[in-house]
């Protein structure tokens, strides 16, 4: 690991000021991916600043139609939170199936999102929730967030604060997990909106993406019978010796379906 300079700041402001110093400055969440990358020199920040002193940046609280939850969140309070479970259970599930109890005590739901890992679970909620991703300086909309394997639309130095969250009819997630780390071999998130269907995949591609034919069966009758006649085209999907991508392929229909019959609370 090259060395490096560590801040660990009180405020957003200051934290956004530190990464400025530096075209290599990194924020540092619970390490989980961060600090494994730097220890195989496959990242080399100048400026490590730390966000774990930033109280601003933690907590869940309803805000309107909404669920607001702050950038350094571990996953292990989203599983726990009583207003997760009542308002979206589907959110509280995913955060539970994340790896291991210690990766869900360090690890936080803006390191995930902000890292954006073809098979992090995160991803799959944020785009199929329509959720806001909130920066120290603007609101980026789900569907223009997420831009491909590792990459995201955040420009360097810039924080991601927290989410808003609405609050769907209903949603729940199914994982088919990598037995070892639990990563998503396949992953989806279905929910019913006021404005429709959406569903977001994850572990299948290269980045997290929405099915538009399992939306426009589902968005005809949200039963999981009705994606008894889809397939999902496997070209496109990743193939490694975890899982080809034909395999990855039917994975996808059938936690589709494991996820509907759990919203509708038939499963
Ligand atoms: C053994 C193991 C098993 C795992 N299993 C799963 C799993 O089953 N499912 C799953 O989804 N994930 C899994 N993960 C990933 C883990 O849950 C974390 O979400 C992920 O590693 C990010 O960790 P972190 O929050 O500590 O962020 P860090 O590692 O600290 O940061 C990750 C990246 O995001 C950037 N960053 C962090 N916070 C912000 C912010 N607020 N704004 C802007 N940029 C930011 C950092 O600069 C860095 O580039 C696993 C990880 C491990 C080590």
């Amino acid at each position: 690991m090259k060395s490096f300079t560590y801040h660990k700041p009180a405020t957003i402001a200051d934290a956004v000021a530190l990464l400025s110093i530096s075209d290599t400055g990194s924020p540092l969440a619970g390490g989980m991916t961060l600090l494994p990358t730097m220890k195989q020199r496959l990242a080399s920040p100048e400026t490590i600043v730390d966000l774990s002193g930033i109280v601003a940046l933690r907590g869940i609280r309803l805000e309107g139609d909404a669920l607001v939850i702050g950038a350094m969140t571990r996953h292990a309070d989203v599983a726990a939170s009583d207003l997760v479970a009542a308002k979206l259970p589907g959110l509280a599930r995913l955060a539970a199936r994340i790896g291991d109890q210690q990766v869900r005590h360090r690890g936080t739901i803006g390191g995930s999102v902000a890292n954006n890992d073809p098979a992090a679970d995160y991803p799959s909620a944020i785009l199929a929730l329509d959720a806001e991703i909130i920066t120290d300086r603007r609101r980026i909309a789900a569907d223009d967030f997420f831009l491909g394997m590792f990459e995201t639309a955040l420009e360097p130095g810039e924080i991601i604060t927290g989410f808003r969250i609405p609050i769907p009819e209903m949603s729940a997630y199914s994982k088919f997990g990598n037995p070892a780390s639990r990563y998503a071999l396949a992953g989806v998130f279905v929910a019913k909106t006021a404005s429709g269907i959406r569903v977001a995949v994850t572990g299948a591609g290269s980045s997290v993406f929405r099915p538009a034919d399992i939306e426009n069966a589902l968005g005809a009758s949200f039963t999981p019978e009705a994606l008894d006649r889809i397939s999902i085209d496997a070209t496109s999907l990743l193939s490694d010796i975890h899982a080809d991508r034909e395999y990855r392929a039917h994975l996808v229909m059938v936690m589709a379906k494991r996820a509907v019959a759990l919203a509708l609370k038939i499963a």
